[in-house]
């Protein structure tokens, strides 16, 4: 039998993930907020790192003590520290950018299934309304109000449907941009970039990222948690034959083609675990925020994982956007004329981030000349 339940809130999150937890956490000292993912717990990832100005914001959000106090075991932190990246782009020779000089100090190479774990369970200790797993299906507004439903349908919940009554939704469900698809607005693509990956046991010392650029691509390896090492392409799906995109060997050997990844992998490719291709092109919302509605992270805008930026970009929009709530709306009240001046000031907010994003973009993609007449790179200049 299917049950229902029923709720009246302030602010309703869809998605948590890191940009839904990061704003949910900030706002729930001021609004009654509500928070739903359709996973029950956080899905395994490629390895990522975060950037050493995120640092800040954990701070500000007091989550950094409980981040960086995860261990894996009484000696060793979870999340390892990244020093830096050595990048072959545009020269055989490696261009490094360190932290050691970085005010902020050094960035992490997360585990992100614990990251977002621990995101999860600090939302709940501060006073989020936490529903999982609770999938999106329907959303209309009516009477100042956005009306919106989500189901639970495994096995354990039995059915249940969740109604929710919000004053002002934030789309924060990735790249599919469930809410804002469901009222209708569409996104734009900018590129058809793919990322396929495997992770390996790590025997290399090297704790640097590695970028290389190749013909049809570019190769990023990075030394994970619990001693493992991830190997990904980047490339467009019509440049490389699915086959070599799903057989392990056959991807290892493509790997191997390419001087830096060679090195890193050489010793150990035997006991491997293949990841699927995921989308990593750079795409944008039409509209990233309207009525009484913002998306945010990757609902808004995608970067290209050459940025690196992608969380932190995150994180950053979901305290800038709870600062310019706090800032518009001193009383409370959510009331609509509030919401619109927020709607205007955010849009402005993010199109400045996506004009700056887009412009370093071809700047850095212009730096590898050394196929200029190849298809993967033609698209890019
Ligand atoms: C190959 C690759 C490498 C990357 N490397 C880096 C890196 O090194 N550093 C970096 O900073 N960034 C990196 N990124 C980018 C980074 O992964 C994203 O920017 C980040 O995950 C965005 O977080 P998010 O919370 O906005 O979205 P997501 O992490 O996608 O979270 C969205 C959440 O919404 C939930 N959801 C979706 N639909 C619904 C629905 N209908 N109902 C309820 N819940 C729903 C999902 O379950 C999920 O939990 C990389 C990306 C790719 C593809």
């Amino acid at each position: 039998m299917e049950s229902e339940i029923n709720k009246e809130v302030d602010i309703a999150i869809i998605g948590g993930g890191l940009a839904g937890c990061t704003a949910a956490i900030a706002l729930a000292k001021s609004y009654n907020v509500v928070l739903v993912d359709q996973t029950d717990s956080p899905p395994e990832r490629i390895g990522e790192c975060l950037a050493p100005a995120a640092r800040r914001i954990l701070k500000q959000l007091d989550l950094l003590e409980g981040l960086e106090k995860t261990r894996l075991d009484s000696e060793q932190s979870l999340h390892l520290k990244h020093i830096g990246t050595q990048s072959y782009w545009g020269t055989e020779q490696a261009y490094v950018v360190d932290h050691l000089r970085n005010p902020d100090g050094f960035g992490w190479h997360l585990d992100r299934q614990a990251f977002e774990i621990y995101l999860r369970e600090t939302a709940l200790q501060r006073g989020v309304n936490c529903f999982w797993p609770a999938k999106l299906q329907s959303a209309h507004f009516e009477n100042h109000r956005w009306q919106l439903s989500a189901t639970a349908n495994d096995k354990v919940s039995n059915n249940l449907l969740y109604r929710f009554k919000a004053k002002f939704v934030i789309d924060a469900t990735g790249r599919q941009s469930q809410f804002a698809r469901k009222i209708g607005v569409g996104r734009e693509q900018y590129d058809k970039l793919i990322s396929c990956w495997l992770t390996l046991p790590n025997q290399e010392a090297n704790k640097m990222s590695t970028i290389s650029a190749s013909e049809f691509g570019w190769w990023y390896s990075a030394p994970l948690p619990h001693n493992r090492r991830v190997l990904a392409l980047q490339t467009d799906p019509d440049l490389i034959s699915r086959n070599t995109l799903k057989n392990v060997d056959q991807f290892i050997q493509l790997a191997q083609s390419n001087q830096q990844m060679a090195r890193l992998i050489q010793r150990n490719c035997a006991a491997t675990n293949f990841h699927q291709i995921v989308s990593a092109n750079s795409t944008r919302l039409n509209q990233i925020a309207g009525q009484q509605w913002v998306a945010l992270g990757d609902a808004a805008m995608s970067f290209d994982p050459l940025s690196s930026q992608g969380m932190f970009n995150a994180m950053a929009a979901a305290v800038q956007l709870t600062e310019l709530i706090m800032e518009r709306d001193s009383t409370g009240s959510l009331a609509p004329q509030k919401l619109k001046d927020i709607q205007i000031s955010y849009t402005q907010q993010l199109d400045q981030i996506w004009a700056h994003y887009m412009h370093h973009k071809k700047t850095y993609y212009r730096q590898e000349m050394r196929w200029k007449d190849a298809d993967f790179w033609k698209r890019r200049h």
